[in-house]
């Protein structure tokens, strides 16, 4: 068996930013408009205050505006609440996300029950929840998104494919069932309780890993030419004690096996903050009454 073939997902994603903002210079020639992102972060913690900085900077890269709140960590619920209304009153605001996790004195479920579904680029609102499992108009969240269209630029049609989906999560897993499912996939979703994991693995022609345990699917756990999506990101200590990203699939085994394998790092993580800047575009355009591009789906 060959080598599988490594999906980039940098350059997708970098593609994608690229299409993105010929559409942005597109609507703000033809119509004067801005799509607007607006990204709330509570408290200092170090990972988020890195996501934070790359959404901004890769929003403004775009031609988009980008409007940071950062709030201390001492922020109350109503305070944070009211700077929620004031943006989802804000017709130059397009998106609003909440950067997760919130301090533990605010209530995460009120916050993203808060933010206007029509703005909520993150997909996490149970209206877009709802949307995507019941074939309305909403936004996927970010990060599955991205791997469905590193899957569809791979696979084309993903009709009758069996795919599993290793993890249930409400940002990950359970959305990119739905997609999948929506893509005429069976799907199966697997997590801790799953009887025969490597078992469930070795049936599927896709596999998407979204758990959190570094290098927990192995190699002959997947059928020869499968194409495997790695969302998980865990930091582990490497040759001479430095610290480096690996996914939830051994790479080094699962990469002789597959047809197809996204690497950690440079596969599905680059993917999120372009999916996001996406739905930015999608959500403004819709305000505006604009053709929706679909963007992603279309090379
Ligand atoms: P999560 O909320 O912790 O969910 C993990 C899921 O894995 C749960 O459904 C859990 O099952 C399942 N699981 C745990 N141990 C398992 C086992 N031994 N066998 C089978 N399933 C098991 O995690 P998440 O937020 O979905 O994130 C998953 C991974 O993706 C993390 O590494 C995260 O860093 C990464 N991630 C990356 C991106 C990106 O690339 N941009 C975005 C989001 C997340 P139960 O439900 O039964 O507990």
């Amino acid at each position: 068996m060959s080598d599988a073939k490594i999906i980039d997902g940098k350059a997708f994603a970098a593609k994608l930013r690229g299409d993105i903002a010929a559409e942005v210079a597109k609507i703000k020639d033809a119509h004067g408009i801005t799509p607007g992102l607006a990204v709330i972060l509570v408290g200092e913690d170090p990972a988020s205050q890195v996501y934070v900085r790359n959404k901004g900077k890769q929003t403004l890269e775009c031609g988009m505006n980008s409007y940071e709140h950062k709030l201390s960590a001492d922020t109350s619920q109503e305070e944070l609440l009211a700077l929620i209304a004031k943006l989802n009153a804000d017709p130059n605001v397009h998106g609003i996300l909440c950067q997760l996790p919130v301090p533990k004195h605010i209530d995460d479920q009120a916050i993203l029950a808060a933010i206007d579904p029509a703005k909520d680029v993150d997909g996490f609102h149970v209206v877009n929840a709802g949307a995507l499992a019941t074939g309305g108009e909403g936004f996927a969240p970010c990060t599955p998104y991205g791997c469905l269209m590193l899957l569809k630029d791979t696979l084309g049609d993903l009709s009758g494919m069996r795919a599993v989906v290793v993890g249930r999560s409400n940002i990950v897993g359970k959305p990119m069932a739905q997609l999948l499912l929506k893509e005429s996939c069976t799907v199966t979703i697997a997590h801790s309780r799953t009887r025969d994991l490597p078992e469930e693995v070795r049936r599927a022609d896709i596999v998407v890993a979204a758990v959190g345990r570094p290098n927990m699917i192995k190699g002959d756990w997947i059928a020869p030419g499968a194409t495997v999506i790695d969302v998980g990101i865990n930091r582990v200590e490497g040759a001479e004690g430095k610290m480096k990203l690996v996914g939830d699939v051994e790479f080094e085994t699962a990469s002789k096996v597959a047809g197809a394998i996204t690497p950690v790092p440079g596969g599905v993580g680059p993917m999120t903050i372009a999916c996001l800047l996406n739905n930015t575009l999608i959500s403004a355009c819709r305000a505006n009454g604009l053709a929706v591009p679909n963007l992603g789906f279309d090379s």
